[in-house]
């Protein structure tokens, strides 16, 4: 109810018109819009998250550990098995998601005056934080093929000396992951500026084969971020814990903008518990990778207008693909038989995760249906 002579909300003018992010959260029997994982913990694993989270309620009436060293040598534990390279606990860092820790980045090496920069399309959310560290926003493009051209990531970054320059990698919504060459060159023309380059790779554990990491040029690049999650390939997306690993004194600027105890002794006590059962949190990854490929090869054959459908190369959990003349038709009729996608990307394209194989199945009947109701 508004009162006649409530006086105005001082809103800062340049968020008047912004609305909250908001992947539509709807009750659908096929959830495949924000790619995650979509097998839930067994009950061994919810069995020992129960008990740690009972141990810190112990200490509830305390401030939980500011700098978490536990989990912060955990967590570089499991990046040394999952990609080979060894890192102290000092280069890494979490947060509430990889959505904090990048928020962290801005504040820190973003701000009034500095400028962060992007190749689209990609990360709805990247020009968000910007906004909400007053950090001027830019955007190169990608190729044809959602790919980055390393000249054109160059000459971007001497034109508009960033401060920050954020890659995605593999990219949302396109599934796109960069080869080392263009994090190389990025990494170099950074260096001159200098901007700190961060490679977000939420999606890592879902690359294809062959496909390297950006933690394996850390120990040449102290100006270099890498930022990964327990939200996608680990199973954990309601646990939200993002965190990142970069040289020791890229973290120290970090310490510095944090919230004091941001992180909770109950994330704290989860994710450390999550992650010492990830063989059973990860045990699908490589299922999931596999019935991505398929999926890739299968929308391939699919023909619409006359023409087989466009699918963009991916090593994440998602495939975009299309083109349709109305997406926004396609997306409603999959919700109409219970499939829930996102409506994402480029015009004319459509983002869809990969699910159980029961899932997948549903998606493929889903689509099969709309495209032939819409031939007619
Ligand atoms: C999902 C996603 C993240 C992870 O966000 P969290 O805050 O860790 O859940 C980060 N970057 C990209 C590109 C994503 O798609």
């Amino acid at each position: 109810m508004t009162t006649p002579d409530a006086p105005a909300l001082p809103l800062r003018p340049e968020l008047a018109d912004e609305v909250p992010y908001g992947a539509p959260q709807l009750d659908v029997p096929v959830l495949l819009n924000v790619n995650e994982n979509p097998y839930p913990p067994s009950d061994e694993v919810v069995a020992t998250i129960a008990a740690h989270v009972a141990d810190a309620a112990r200490r509830l009436n305390r401030y939980p550990d500011r700098d978490f060293p536990a989990l912060r040598a955990d967590l570089a534990d499991y990046l040394a098995l999952e990609s080979g390279v060894h890192l102290g606990a000092e280069q890494i860092w979490a947060a509430n998601g990889s959505n904090e820790v990048m928020l962290h980045l801005l504040q820190a090496f973003g701000g009034p005056g500095r400028t962060a920069l992007s190749f689209a399309p990609t990360y709805s959310m990247y020009p968000e934080y910007a906004r909400d560290t007053h950090t001027r926003w830019v955007v190169g493009r990608r190729a044809e093929d959602f790919t980055v051209d390393p000249e054109h990531a160059v000459a971007t970054i001497e034109a508009e000396r960033p401060s920050v320059v954020l890659l995605a990698s593999p990219n949302n919504p396109t599934g796109t992951a960069l080869p080392q060459a263009t994090v190389e060159a990025v990494l170099e023309a950074a260096a001159r500026i200098p901007a700190v380059v961060v490679v977000d790779e939420a999606y890592a554990e879902f690359r294809r084969a062959g496909t390297p990491s950006a933690l394996e040029l850390l120990d040449r690049h102290p100006h270099l971020a890498v930022t990964r999650t327990m939200s996608k390939a680990f199973a954990a997306a309601g646990l939200r814990l993002g965190y990142l690993a970069a040289s020791g004194a890229l973290v120290d600027a970090l310490r510095v903008v944090r919230l004091p105890y941001h992180l909770s002794a109950v994330t704290q006590a989860t994710a450390r518990a999550a992650l010492a059962h990830r063989d059973s949190l990860l045990a699908q990854v490589a299922d999931l990778r596999a019935q991505r490929d398929d999926l890739v090869a299968w929308l391939r054959q699919q023909v619409v207008a006359g023409r087989p459908l466009r699918v963009a190369d991916t090593d994440a959990n998602f495939v975009l693909f299309g083109t349709f003349a109305d997406r926004h038709a396609v997306w409603q009729g999959l919700l109409d038989r219970g499939v829930l996608i996102r409506e994402t990307g480029p015009e004319g394209w459509l983002r869809v995760s990969v699910g159980t194989p029961a899932e997948t199945a549903a998606f493929k009947d889903a689509l099969t249906d709309v495209i032939v109701e819409q031939e007619q």
